[in-house]
């Protein structure tokens, strides 16, 4: 096969020929392969394309997110539940830093060359992030009056990783006035500002009541957001959604594209008259993809079947933004998300008028 040209990997009906792939590559590859759109005489010549998050400039940065498939993947949700703490800017930045273990302790200062490793007030224990944030006597101080003895367990045990998403994923461990992980968030703020003052300046004394002194922190933060909402407030317009009928002599072509995570990807749509009426529907199995690729397909395959039963006025509904927003630029960040967009353009530029 050496000799092969991508395209005889297609068969006569332009799908690709996944038999000949299916004994030479993983299956999970096939499957991204497959939501591919094969190459085709018709898409015209090929072209160059840049690899990168811009479609014609080449970039490392680029390059380097395609190879790890970083625009694909799903973000680890735990960085965006530490983006959405309701606490202060400043507490979800060291949240952020305890995430990515760069609180500059006396550990990390050891390997740095700056300093000893060891805790200041233990002495005998390394200051790691996760011991100035749990596991120091004068963080337990803190922990031990909020988190329930049943909890204690699960709480003080875990790595650093473990521990973080504990506490970002779970709101039940205080049934108290706020919620668990901005609490806890406050907390770790509180105890590493304490510990730096402790350490840079002679004169500071910790909060006698230290839990009493984040609560009221919590609290203050709380009734300024509050405040600010108030003064922000503008009147809010509910929309109802539902099916609208198309205009006069148009059918209504509705496509979607689901995605779940790490599985397969389909798509789907349905045509209907002015009526209501039920004219035509299909779904097909996509591959490994992302939601954008797979409502991609379902705008590709939508119009195709549209087209192929004759319709000529078609008004395309497509209930994400993101699709609209590229088939409307004309470009998407992704080469998958493009050959697809080319194909949906050549589709749109046939005998008919279509609407989105
Ligand atoms: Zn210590």
């Amino acid at each position: 096969m050496r000799d092969w040209k991508v395209h005889e990997l297609a068969d006569n009906e332009g799908k690709w020929n996944l038999n000949i792939l299916a004994n030479l590559i993983p299956a999970d590859i096939l499957m991204k392969i497959a939501a591919i759109i094969p190459p085709k005489d018709e898409y015209g010549n090929d072209e160059r394309v840049g690899i990168g998050r811009n479609n014609c400039g080449f970039s490392v940065a680029g390059m380097y997110n395609n190879i790890c498939c970083h625009h694909e993947v799903e973000d680890n949700n735990m960085w965006r539940k530490a983006w959405r703490l309701k606490v202060p800017e400043r507490v979800r930045t060291l949240v952020w830093m305890i995430l990515h273990n760069r609180l500059l302790t006396n550990s990390l200062k050891n390997k740095m060359g700056l300093s000893h490793a060891m805790c200041e007030y233990c002495g005998d224990k390394e200051e790691t992030t996760l011991h100035v944030m749990r596991d120091c006597p004068k963080a337990r101080e803190v922990w031990t009056y909020v988190v329930p003895l049943s909890l204690r367990g699960i709480f003080f045990m875990g790595d650093l990783q473990h521990w973080i998403g504990f506490n970002l994923n779970s709101n039940s461990q205080r049934r108290g006035r706020e919620d668990w992980s901005d609490f806890w968030a406050l907390s770790c703020h509180c105890l590493w500002m304490w510990r730096n003052k402790e350490c840079h300046d002679a004169d500071f004394v910790r909060p006698h009541r230290p839990v009493r002194h984040i609560l009221q922190l919590s609290e203050d933060y709380r009734n300024a957001v509050l405040n600010n909402s108030v003064a922000l407030a503008r009147n809010q317009v509910v929309t109802m959604i539902g099916w609208s009928p198309p205009k006069p002599l148009f059918i209504k072509l509705k496509t979607d594209g689901a995605y779940k995570d790490r599985q397969v990807a389909g798509c789907g749509g349905v045509l209907r008259g002015c009526q209501g009426e039920w004219l035509g529907s299909f779904a097909k199995w996509v591959g490994l993809c992302s939601a954008f690729i797979a409502e991609l397909w379902g705008v590709v395959e939508g119009l195709r079947y549209a087209h192929q039963l004759g319709f000529r006025k078609v008004e395309l509904n497509i209930d994400s933004e993101a699709v609209v927003r590229v088939l409307k630029d004309g470009t998407s960040n992704s080469m998958a998300g493009n050959s697809l967009l080319k194909h949906i353009r050549n589709l749109l530029a046939m005998d008919w008028i279509v609407e989105i």
